[in-house]
């Protein structure tokens, strides 16, 4: 492991004291797990029938979870979102659901610029730097991966309990995930595991079920994805317009050497205009390599605009759009359409355009909450599974 971290790291903060970082890291490297090896193992089972056709995969949450929202209410709205969202798909395609959140864990954040329009350094979540517009919140603190563990685990915590109650059964199953972006926490969280994994022992990171890499950080000769290499978790990577279908083959064939079936989503990220055009070659070539990855589409990060009054926004038809082409792509091609990855929050916020309370720039003021990027609020969310039900359904 030590060999693949030593890669170069996009994305990572300038600590300002790297022997806290140590310390922090050998705090985290004997906690208890967030999640377990065995819970790892049965999310990968149950994956193995996505990538095969006989189920869909639905991932979501909101862009960046902060400590202060790591509530016992916020997170029982995103989670009772989604199970209804499951419920819509479910019912719809005839296909059982497995539902991920991308919640208890999803703190650090990767951006576009080192600065924001203050000239301050950037916000790169709450894991790594505060969110207030002063030099001092900004400087990164190695003391926030305890806070973010701490945070991860009560989250896991409300979700286990909301579970236990059986209020929603008979989806009862939820998984968590987040994007494998920084480095020093994902390492520590790591744990190697015996008897697993083709008898050898091998390192699950076990501060969330399933691990991401984003499409900033998918540098063939960087740390990210050779630390994913290692790892016994199912693994998604982003991938954005700019992918190559031999790229696509590439990470195929690194991610998933064995072709197991749930080991790997490919996560496409394409924008409405260029979906349908830009993914057809890489199903192609990546399904004639033999290997049974998951077909995931994240409408959202493709479909980011400004609005007029200067909000980071997203229009519900063009992520409906993206989705319907999604879909369209792999009807032709006759592979699975497996899952959506999506950006959603229970609460009723005014983030995205669109969508059934038909929001307009104007709206977007009033509730905009969000500490990175625009997420359908509950009303949307429930709408875009009922309109992707019909897709699948047809
Ligand atoms: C995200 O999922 O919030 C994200 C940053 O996505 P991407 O890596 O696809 O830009
Ligand atoms: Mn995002």
């Amino acid at each position: 492991m030590d060999r693949a971290l030593a890669r170069p790291a996009a994305q990572q903060p300038e600590w300002p004291d790297p022997e806290a970082v140590r310390g922090v890291r050998a705090v985290l490297e004997r906690v208890a797990p967030v999640v377990s090896a065995e819970e790892v193992d049965r999310l990968r089972a149950r994956l193995a029938a996505v990538a095969s056709g006989t189920a869909f995969l639905l991932q979501g949450g909101d862009c960046a979870e902060t400590f202060a929202a790591t509530t016992e209410q916020s997170i029982a709205g995103t989670v009772d979102t989604l199970h209804r969202m499951a419920a819509s798909l479910e019912s719809a395609s005839g296909l059982p659901v497995v539902t991920v959140g991308r919640l208890a864990g999803q703190y650090a954040k990767p951006r576009s610029f080192p600065t924001d329009a203050s000239g301050l350094p950037t916000y790169r979540g709450d894991i790594v730097n505060g969110r207030e517009a002063t030099a001092e919140a900004r400087v990164p603190d190695p003391d926030r991966m305890l806070r973010a563990y701490v945070n991860s685990a009560s989250a896991m915590a409300v979700v286990r309990a909301l579970h236990a109650t059986g209020a929603f059964d008979p989806s009862g199953a939820f998984f968590t995930s987040h994007e494998a972006l920084l480095l020093d926490y994902e390492r520590a969280m790591s744990r190697v595991v015996e008897g697993r994994e083709r008898g050898e022992p091998k390192p699950y990171d076990l501060s969330a079920h399933f691990l991401w890499i984003g499409e900033r950080t998918r540098q063939p000769g960087g740390a990210h994805i050779a630390f994913a290499e290692l790892l016994a978790n199912p693994i998604g990577v982003k991938i954005g317009p700019t992918t190559t279908p031999e790229q696509a083959v590439a990470y195929v064939e690194r991610l998933d050497p064995y072709d197991e079936p749930g080991r790997l989503t490919l996560i496409s990220r394409m924008g409405s205009a260029e979906v349908r055009r830009v993914l057809p070659p890489i199903v192609e070539k990546v399904a004639a390599s033999g290997h049974t990855v998951i077909w995931q589409c994240d409408p959202m990060h493709g479909n980011t605009v400004r609005s007029r009054n200067g909000y980071k926004t997203r229009h519900f038809d063009r992520v409906l759009d993206e989705i319907r082409g999604f879909v369209e792509v792999h009807r032709v091609l006759g592979t699975h359409p497996g899952g959506l990855h999506v950006e959603v929050t229970g609460a009723d916020v005014t983030e995205c355009l669109g969508g059934p309370g038909h929001l307009t720039a104007p709206d977007l003021p009033h509730r905009y909450t969000t500490a990175c990027d625009p997420r359908l609020n509950r009303a949307q969310s429930l709408e875009l599974a009922l309109l992707v039900g019909e897709f699948l359904r047809s």
